[in-house]
């Protein structure tokens, strides 16, 4: 049996995904030819990409908006230099809620001034901070979704009255917002709709040409606009896997759909994690994220009993990011429930050891 696969990224993907995706690397469209050989410019491809782009405005609701949906490469932390090269003329808002956010900071500073609007940095980052003030002149505001490696989410974005950005990376297509909301979106598709190599970036074209600088035509959105994410060789087989992706999620019913999945398994996870005395979540319950559960043992030392028990039970990546430690259960769009109960029941055991 499959393992279950709790891994924070590149994580789990469908079944039926990765059976298709195989297929296709060996024999694509039954043309006799491998999906990863044929030119990306071929019919066939050029399908594919599109589809891939068309799904992703459909799901999050953005179609006939004004919007395009790219796919470009270099992964999220690309995106981090990308927003603020195109966007950043003066001066931009961040939302600091830990080292994805500390990370586009660090780079937006290349290009102007950065107001640090808040930052849960004094709490190493385990809550969302709430009731900060953006400057209005600001060019744009950017904040990450959901903290994958200390497991905090959104739950509430602020009305900022101008250009919103948003890193999406680890909770894209998991739950409903009012994705309009916002004016750029950008993932990397190796967390919840594909494997590594692709970055799905959706984006409102009058948002640019605001900046008067030359901007290498790589980092360009609007090249990559005008070629329709062909401006180069795209991640082709990234692309594709991803379209598979999106196309499962669209068959179960979309993104509506999934979040109740996604509530499910974090409901029966947390619940445990505040049932069970031997464990203690890692943040604020209230910003608690629905996609990466972080939590330790309250008993340090029980720590090689329970990995050994999580492993047996063919449990695979929950242990912690190193800058957080304990434990961090990643549970994406396509890891099935049944795998949080096994985990649920493993922790349960290990409750029922020391007694
Ligand atoms: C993983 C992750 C990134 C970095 O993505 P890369 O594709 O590895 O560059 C950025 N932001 C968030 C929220 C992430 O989870």
């Amino acid at each position: 049996m499959k393992k279950h696969n709790f891994s924070a990224g590149p994580c789990i993907l469908p079944e039926s995904v990765i059976k298709k995706a195989s297929e296709a690397i060996i024999n694509f469209n039954n043309d006799n030819l491998s999906l990863i050989e044929i030119s990306h410019r071929s019919k066939p491809f050029v399908d594919v990409i599109e589809k891939a782009q068309n799904l992703a405005l459909e799901l999050l609701g953005l179609q006939n908006q004004g919007y395009k949906a790219l796919y470009l490469q270099g992964g999220a932390s690309t995106q981090f230099l990308m927003t603020a090269y195109n966007l950043l003329h003066k001066k931009a808002a961040y939302l600091n809620t830990g080292t994805w956010s500390d990370k586009s900071i660090k780079e937006a500073k290349l290009f102007g001034e950065v107001v640090e609007v808040a930052s849960s940095k004094d709490k190493n980052f385990s809550y969302i901070p709430k009731g900060y003030s953006i400057p209005i002149d600001a060019d744009y505001f950017h904040c990450t979704s959901n903290n994958t490696i200390f497991g905090t989410q959104m739950k509430e974005f602020p009305s900022f009255n101008g250009v919103n950005v948003c890193d999406m990376s680890s909770d894209i297509f998991s739950r409903q917002l009012d994705f309009s909301k916002f004016d750029l979106i950008y993932a990397g598709a190796q967390k919840n709709m594909g494997p590594a190599g692709a970055t799905l970036v959706v984006i409102k074209e009058e948002i640019l040409g605001k900046v008067e600088r030359a901007i290498p035509s790589m980092l360009s959105y609007k090249v990559h606009l005008d070629k329709d994410s062909m401006f180069n060789t795209p991640a082709v087989f990234a692309v594709y896997v991803s379209m598979l992706t999106l196309e499962w999620l669209k068959g179960l019913g979309g993104i509506s759909f999934i979040e109740k999945v996604n509530q499910q398994k974090a409901d029966l996870l947390y619940n445990e994690i505040d049932r069970n005395p031997l464990f203690k979540g890692f943040v604020a319950k209230e910003d608690r994220s629905n996609m990466n559960a972080t939590f330790n043992l309250v008993d340090e030392s029980l720590k090689s009993t329970f990995d050994n028990l999580w492993k047996e039970a063919g449990i695979n990546g929950l242990n912690g990011h190193r800058s957080v430690g304990g434990y961090r259960a990643s549970m994406y769009n396509a890891l099935p429930l049944y795998s949080v109960q096994a985990l649920v029941d493993v922790m349960q055991d290990l409750e029922r050891k020391q007694k």
